[in-house]
């Protein structure tokens, strides 16, 4: 199976466009939280237009597709208003056929697969891969590049110690100090926060573990205009590599972006 695993997009028109036009190239799409953006929520962007907007954006999704809330998709229910849409009920009210959202654990060409919601204690046991937004605490995934400081959740490394999963797919930490890194036999991903017009976004086929990270990035070029580039990072394998995943990789990067 071929996963494209992105996360933070953060109410970015372009990026959930690009998902849309790229989305017949993979098996399984995965959006690791963060969809909305609290810090825009004043006057230009309310989280109610935020929320039908990225709705719609979710409406145009045909590939089977797994995504979960990360803390800038859920707010509290107000205690004198009803509000739907609090508590991550507005991405819970997406659940359809083939998208799979916060609660939800699925198998999915041979993988189990969990799908957890924002500040979960507990995750469902078995999966064998499991998309939460927030990196597990102690990995390079969730350590910020700049200032060195964790921001990795214990309750997430707890989960992925007591379960064991092959992967964990996350997002929340913009500029980790490793997009890649494991615990044991876990390879937890974590794409980061581009500054690019498509988002990063990591590249996972499971049969060979052949797992690519693309950066997007918009650089100064001059003081006028701005250069764009996408840049492929060194291939990464994890412990289930096989012998066919050279050839598999070619297809991927071929089929995908480098014809
Ligand atoms: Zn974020
Ligand atoms: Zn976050």
């Amino acid at each position: 199976m071929c996963i494209l695993h992105t996360a933070d997009f953060h109410h970015n028109h372009g990026w959930f466009d690009w998902l849309i036009a790229q989305q017949t190239k993979f098996d399984l799409l995965v959006l690791a939280g963060d969809l909305l953006d609290m810090r825009a929520s004043g006057r230009q962007y309310p989280l109610s237009t935020q929320v039908k907007e990225v709705r719609e954006k979710l409406a145009a999704l045909k590939t089977p597709a797994a995504i979960c809330t990360g803390n800038h998709d859920i707010w509290m229910t107000n205690p004198i208003a009803t509000d739907v849409w609090a508590e991550g009920g507005w991405l819970k009210n997406c659940r359809r056929e083939n998208l799979w959202i916060d609660g939800d654990i699925f198998k999915f060409m041979d993988e189990h697969i969990a799908v957890v919601k924002h500040n979960t204690d507990r995750w469902p046991a078995r999966a064998s891969i499991v998309v939460v937004h927030n990196p597990p605490k102690n990995l390079k995934t969730s350590v910020n590049a700049c200032n060195k400081i964790d921001f990795g959740s214990h309750d997430v490394a707890r989960n992925l110690v007591q379960n064991r999963p092959d992967f964990v797919l996350c997002g929340h930490v913009h500029n980790p100090v490793a997009w890649m890194d494991s615990w044991e036999n876990t390879t937890v991903l974590n794409p980061g926060f581009g500054t690019g017009p498509v988002p990063n976004h990591i590249i996972i086929d499971t049969e060979s573990c052949e797992i690519i990270r693309v950066i997007a990035e918009t650089k100064k070029h001059n003081q006028k205009t701005r250069r764009f580039s996408l840049t492929p990072v060194c291939p990464a394998l994890s412990r289930r590599k096989t012998d066919h995943n050279h050839l598999i990789i070619r297809k991927i990067r071929n089929s995908i972006y480098w014809k």
